[in-house]
């Protein structure tokens, strides 16, 4: 039978990619979706898009292909799924060379509602309207792309933690107190008791440098963010690390080296997925700089109030302030106030940084890892002696005794250590100049969206 509509024994000899007009003549079996498709009376024109690209079918009266095929397929709204059995034929007016003449058709599901934007559309304006049919916004090219970027990007990500002798953590995502206070939390009931869902890995991925020196997790974090911004979600992903004796100049050292391995591999992808595309590929990876600089708070502040700004040292640095400055690409900015950092945070040695003007401030290990206005990571040495964490939260107003399931881990001797958190999302923004967060995750979560 030349249609039918049950997979039964068929399967796919080729993917896309793997299709070139040198296989002249072969019998080929491509599956996958309908990008479009148009009847001209005695031929009709369709594109099959699979995992890696586009496969163009044409069926034509008169012999080279059974005129119920062309009819059923010229009857088909893009999407559909289908599979085409048929022969590759060279055709050197078709943009790869080659184009499919069918012999057999599959229609495993015909398409039901006319979609709220065009499969091939470059860009739809309306976020929500793509958000409400999120399973086909991502078949359009840019997230395609963007996608399987961000899946290169993880894999040279753990390539590199692998090779520097990192083992891979999960830690628990249910937690009984908030790790650091600030951002707000998400509650939850865990049987009969009030919990919280994890805002960030930090203390179960310091506790686990006593016994395994260099952790890192790549996982959910939850953020209770009531404001809506196009940086921020309220699950995202982060890629934590953490070491044990080591101080944050080595952690901005690694943090750069991710950056620069995660670029390449992005660049990787883009160039591999030019050749398929034939340079049609709207994305751009930015070249990072073999040293990316570093900025202290202090140098930042005293050149913000020379250019009149009303900042005052200890006040946030906030994306308008940075952009006053003229920074952009990736830079660091280092040695913060230490007033506002979490607890666990390390004072900088002497009581004392670089505090901006004749001012001797507090200031902490730290540094914020920026692209233009976009914080992507925020680290710090840690504090490796109870009494010090426990004077840090006392000072910030802690309680103390609900924070015994971690200070108690600090009896046993803690080496000293350092580390950060890296958005994914945000990573992945800054590589790809991806301009709203809510399109470099899946499905998002924010303060307005629960489904899809
Ligand atoms: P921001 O100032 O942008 O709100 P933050 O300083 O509160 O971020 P950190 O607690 O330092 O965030 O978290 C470490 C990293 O995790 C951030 O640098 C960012 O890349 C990422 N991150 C934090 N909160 C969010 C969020 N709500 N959505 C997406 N990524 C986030
Ligand atoms: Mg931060």
């Amino acid at each position: 039978m030349a249609i039918s509509s049950d997979l039964g024994d068929l399967r796919r000899t080729h993917y896309s990619s793997e299709l070139s007009e040198g296989m002249d003549g072969q019998d080929v079996t491509v599956m996958g979706w309908l990008l479009t498709v148009r009847g001209h009376g005695s031929i009709t024109f369709a594109t099959i898009c699979d995992r890696d690209g586009e496969v163009p079918i044409v069926a034509k009266k008169g012999g080279e292909c059974p005129d119920e095929v062309r009819e059923a397929l010229s009857s088909l709204k893009a999407h559909s799924s289908v599979a085409v059995r048929g022969t590759l034929r060279a055709s050197p007016k078709a943009p790869r060379g080659f184009e499919v003449v069918p012999a057999e058709l599959r229609i495993f599901s015909r398409v039901q509602k006319i979609p709220p934007f065009e499969p091939v559309a470059k860009t739809v304006k309306n976020i929500d309207t793509r958000l409400e049919a999120r399973p086909i916004d991502l078949r359009r090219s840019v997230l395609q792309h963007t996608f399987k970027m961000r899946s290169r990007i993880l894999r040279a990500v753990r390539d590199y933690f692998e090779r520097e002798g990192f083992i891979e953590i999960n830690t628990p995502k249910i937690i009984s107190s908030a790790t650091e206070g600030g951002a707000a939390l998400f509650s939850i009931f865990y049987y009969d008791k009030p919990a919280f869902l994890a805002q960030s890995p930090q203390l179960y991925k310091e506790q686990l440098t006593m016994s395994f020196e260099k952790v890192f997790e790549i996982a959910p974090i939850f953020r209770a963010e009531a404001s809506r911004t196009p940086r921020h979600l309220s699950e995202a992903i982060s890629i934590d690390l953490e070491e044990a004796f080591v101080d944050y100049n080595d952690v901005m050292d690694r943090i750069a080296s991710l950056v620069r391995e995660s670029a390449d591999a992005a660049r990787s992808y883009l160039d591999g997925a030019k050749e398929v595309a034939g340079g049609d590929v709207p994305l751009a990876v930015p070249e990072i700089p073999d040293t990316i600089p570093r900025h202290t708070y202090g140098s930042l502040v005293d050149r913000l109030q020379g250019a009149g700004a009303k900042t005052q040292w200890g006040d946030d640095l906030y994306p308008s302030d940075l952009k006053r400055l003229g920074l952009d690409g990736f830079y660091f900015i280092v040695d913060w106030p230490l007033g506002p950092k979490p607890f666990y945070v390390k004072e900088s040695k002497g009581g004392s940084g670089d505090a901006g003007g004749e001012q001797r401030q507090r200031t902490s290990e730290s540094f914020d890892l920026m692209c233009g206005e976009l914080e992507i990571s925020s680290g710090s040495t840690r504090i490796e002696r109870r009494e010090d964490l426990e004077s840090r939260m006392r000072a910030k107003g802690m309680n103390v005794d609900s924070f015994e399931y971690h200070l108690g881990a600090f009896d046993y001797g803690a080496p000293p250590h350092a580390g950060c958190g890296i958005g994914l999302e945000r990573l992945l923004m800054a590589l790809t100049g991806t301009a709203n967060i809510r399109d470099a995750t899946f499905y998002p979560r924010d303060v307005d969206r629960l489904v899809p």
